[in-house]
């Protein structure tokens, strides 16, 4: 089985000290733990502090947006190369608050995959459904579509070794997680739309469950064959809780 991808999603939380003392819990605590990889995607004024305080453990740092742009004049917005000259390994692309308070569209959030793997940034893209659409039984049409934007616009092989993440927009903060095998179900039809295109990107990529995941469910979610991780939103604020996800991952 690969090793599982934990993803810490702080979103628009955190100071320079709470910030601070939740880093160090993260390192003291998941210190021992040795087969699972775990980032944390920070707010972008806190790059260099994670960046100061991470660098000598082996837990990895992101942001959770990107531009879809170089450089230029683009006020507001921050670049891929930004990003990696504080160390950022991983950014999340497309997480649904961004979809729905900033209007972000499917070609947007193709181009920043794009950048993100222009410069060597691990783009971890979210694609997830309403509950509406998942109601309609649309979930599939849903997902493929936002995939299939990609592949259109850049190909299949840009998925090579990136990182998706299913998170149904029901499941986000909402308490109410998908159940293991609707995410099991949404994960083998991610890996099978990108296998039809290009097999070998479909197999370096990971697929990590993202939605209510919790210490008490992480293990029924994590023990499915397709998911290889999770990405997590509440619980990774609270250093015993995100412990307990990612001693379950491990
Ligand atoms: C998220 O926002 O990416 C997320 C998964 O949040 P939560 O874990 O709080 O549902």
């Amino acid at each position: 089985m690969p090793r599982k991808l934990v993803v810490a999603n702080w979103k628009m939380h955190g100071s320079l000290a709470s910030n601070q003392q939740l880093l160090e819990a993260y390192i003291q605590t998941l210190k021992s733990l040795e087969n699972v990889d775990v980032v944390v995607c920070v707010p972008y004024p806190y790059l260099a502090q994670a960046q100061s305080l991470l660098a000598s453990s082996s837990i990895a740092w992101g942001a959770q947006n990107v531009s879809k742009d170089t450089l230029g004049a683009y006020t507001g917005e921050v670049s891929a190369l930004m990003l990696r000259d504080f160390g950022a390994k991983y950014v999340i692309i497309g997480h649904s608050e961004r979809a729905t308070a900033y209007c972000e569209s499917d070609e947007n959030v193709a181009t920043k995959f794009m950048q993100a793997k222009a410069h060597g940034l691990i783009p971890i893209l979210c694609v997830g459904e309403t509950l509406i659409e998942r109601e309609a039984g649309m979930m599939e049409m849903v997902v493929a579509k936002q995939l299939d934007t990609i592949i259109q616009m850049y190909g299949a092989a840009l998925f090579a070794n990136a990182v998706i993440a299913y998170e149904p927009i029901w499941a986000i903060g909402s308490g109410l997680a998908a159940t293991p095998d609707q995410a099991q179900s949404m994960h083998e039809f991610i890996r099978n739309r990108i296998a039809s295109h290009d097999e070998d990107a479909a197999n370096s990529l990971k697929i990590l469950y993202g939605g209510s995941v919790n210490p008490q469910n992480a293990v029924q979610l994590f023990v499915m064959q397709n998911i290889n991780g999770g990405l997590i939103g509440r619980c990774s604020l609270n250093a015993q809780e995100f412990e307990g996800i990612c001693r379950a991952a491990n």
